[in-house]
């Protein structure tokens, strides 16, 4: 790993708990290495948070509520202006932090950190409309006057996992803060570097203690004791669908509500029409964008017959020149996977891919020695159940199938537990909109790129989710509905 293409890390830090508008040092007084993908040897420690931190940070949440939901939609949005223009004027030192602890390469950390800004900015436009939200709805009598109100949920748990460690938070934080929640955050143990430099630009902000705390640990530790403390009202969780299933079981003992965005099996289908440098371009980029560590990995590819062999070709071709290497090197293409358990679990899912019975496997180089690099891998023809095929693996591996007929392809694609994502491509624009209404998938993207514009939604189908992220969708998430029923005249 070459010295010279990674920035300089020289500035302090932060590693600590921040509880009611301070840093500070966990009950526990234990800590955990945050370790480099790229080299497997460990950045800092930074300080792992108890149940008894947990109940630090909820009820300073607690006590900051009041004041905080009284504040009006336009002074939220002030605030989150103010974040989103600290994650700009800092934008550089986050995404090196995120290459650094994630090893995404550093022109897809740039990318997240301007995802964060625009939800910032947008969520922000949509706290200041709250003001003018009271709705008075039509109904049968004259003698009374009926009007809606949404009110914040409360205390808010967000828990986040560690492969978009900044975007998964804001997805969450913005709308919270800007429906009048306050919030607890907890970062994956895995990531939290980017996730404490986001936190410090909240602070900065100026937001009132105990609006916003972070307590970083684990998940058995800190994340259960959020999902069952009695003042936490919302758990936002986004992670695996096993831990997502726990947190469900944990809030229900107390009725939180819940939202959960878990995992994916996407496809992106291909019809003999496409435009092939288009296809190769989409069929990469959702396979391998941050290594294929995307719950929105349209890691299963569909291709109509006669375009099958073309497309395999071109594919192989891809796969055998990505550029594996450090996250901070130029032309690098695909960094590390971001801790070990995973890079474990992706090997496991190619070798049993070797023996599956595929006709044909293509796999790039990575560097050897340190590091949790994995060699692009491509299965052709894998059977359909395969666990390679069916399962999450959240890794830079692609299986391709071919079809015969549009059927054929729907039926294909929806043939999964999940429900997340989907791609379409094909020059025949009616049949990109049937396919997609066929489909049974949250997003649906025709001819393009993953892009996600916080004005939209973000959620699935079936195992992926419950509810949806961003849009007006994901305030809702973090809002109460109040009705007001009163007498039209004075009694
Ligand atoms: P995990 O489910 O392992 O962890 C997610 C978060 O939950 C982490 O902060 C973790 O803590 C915490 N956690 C672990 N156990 C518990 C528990 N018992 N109670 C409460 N919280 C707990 O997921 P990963 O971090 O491994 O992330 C990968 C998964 O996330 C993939 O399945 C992926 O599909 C999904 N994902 C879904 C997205 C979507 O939008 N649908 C987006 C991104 C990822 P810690 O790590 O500190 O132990």
């Amino acid at each position: 790993m070459s010295a010279q293409t990674r920035p300089r890390f020289d500035f302090p830090l932060r590693t600590r708990l921040f509880i009611d508008g301070c840093w500070c040092v966990p009950e526990t007084r234990r800590r955990l290495p945050v370790v480099d993908p790229s080299t497997e040897e460990t950045i800092v420690e930074v300080e792992v948070g108890g149940p008894a931190d947990v109940d630090c940070a909820v009820r300073a949440a607690s006590r900051a509520l009041r004041a905080w939901k009284q504040t009006s939609g336009a002074q939220r949005a002030g605030f989150l202006r103010a974040i989103a223009r600290g994650a700009e004027a800092h934008g550089e030192r986050l995404a090196a932090l995120q290459s650094l602890n994630n090893g995404k390469p550093i022109a897809e950390s740039r990318i997240d950190v301007g995802d964060v800004v625009a939800t910032f900015d947008y969520y922000a436009d949509l706290a200041e409309t709250l003001d003018r939200a009271e709705q008075e709805v039509a109904i049968p009598s004259s003698d009374h006057r009926a009007v809606i109100r949404r009110e914040p949920a409360g205390v808010a748990a967000l828990i986040v996992p560690w492969n978009f460690p900044m975007v998964t938070t804001a997805w969450k934080l913005a709308p919270a803060l800007a429906a009048g929640c306050t919030v607890v955050l907890k970062p994956s143990e895995f990531t939290p570097l980017p996730e404490l430099e986001l936190a410090a630009i909240v602070e900065r902000a100026g937001l009132p203690p105990g609006v916003f705390n972070v307590v970083t640990g684990t998940g058995t530790e800190v994340g259960a004791a959020l999902t069952t403390h009695p003042l936490v009202s919302k758990v936002s969780f986004t992670g695996s669908t096993a831990v997502g299933e726990q947190v469900m079981k944990a809030a229900a003992q107390s009725i939180k509500g819940v939202s959960l965005e878990l995992g994916g099996k996407s496809s992106i289908v291909v019809f003999a029409d496409a435009d092939l440098d288009l296809a190769v371009d989409l069929v990469t980029g959702g396979a391998f964008f941050n290594a294929g560590q995307m719950c929105s990995a349209t890691s299963r590819v569909l291709v109509e017959r006669p375009l099958a062999e073309a497309l395999i070709a071109r594919l192989a071709d891809r796969v055998a020149r990505t550029v594996v290497g450090d996250p901070f090197a130029s032309g690098v293409q695909m960094g590390p996977l971001t801790n070990r358990a995973q890079y474990e679990r992706v090997q496991r899912f190619i070798a049993r891919g070797k023996t599956d019975g595929a006709s044909l496997v293509v796999q790039g180089a990575a560097p050897e020695g340190a590091g949790l690099f994995v060699q692009p891998t491509m299965f052709v023809d894998l059977p359909v159940d395969s666990a390679v095929w069916r399962e999450e693996i959240f890794g830079p591996v692609l299986c391709v199938r071919s079809f015969e007929t549009e059927d054929e392809a729907i039926a294909t694609a929806n043939d999964t537990e999940f429900g997340l994502v989907a791609t379409v491509v094909t020059r025949d624009e009616a049949r990109g909109q049937r396919v997609a209404a066929a489909l049974q998938a949250g997003v649906v993207w025709i001819n393009t790129p993953q892009l996600i514009f916080p004005q939209t939604s973000w959620g699935g189908y079936k195992k992926s989710s419950i509810g949806r992220e961003l849009g007006p969708f994901g305030l809702a998430a973090f809002q109460e509905v109040k009705q007001i029923l009163s007498a039209a005249r004075p009694v």
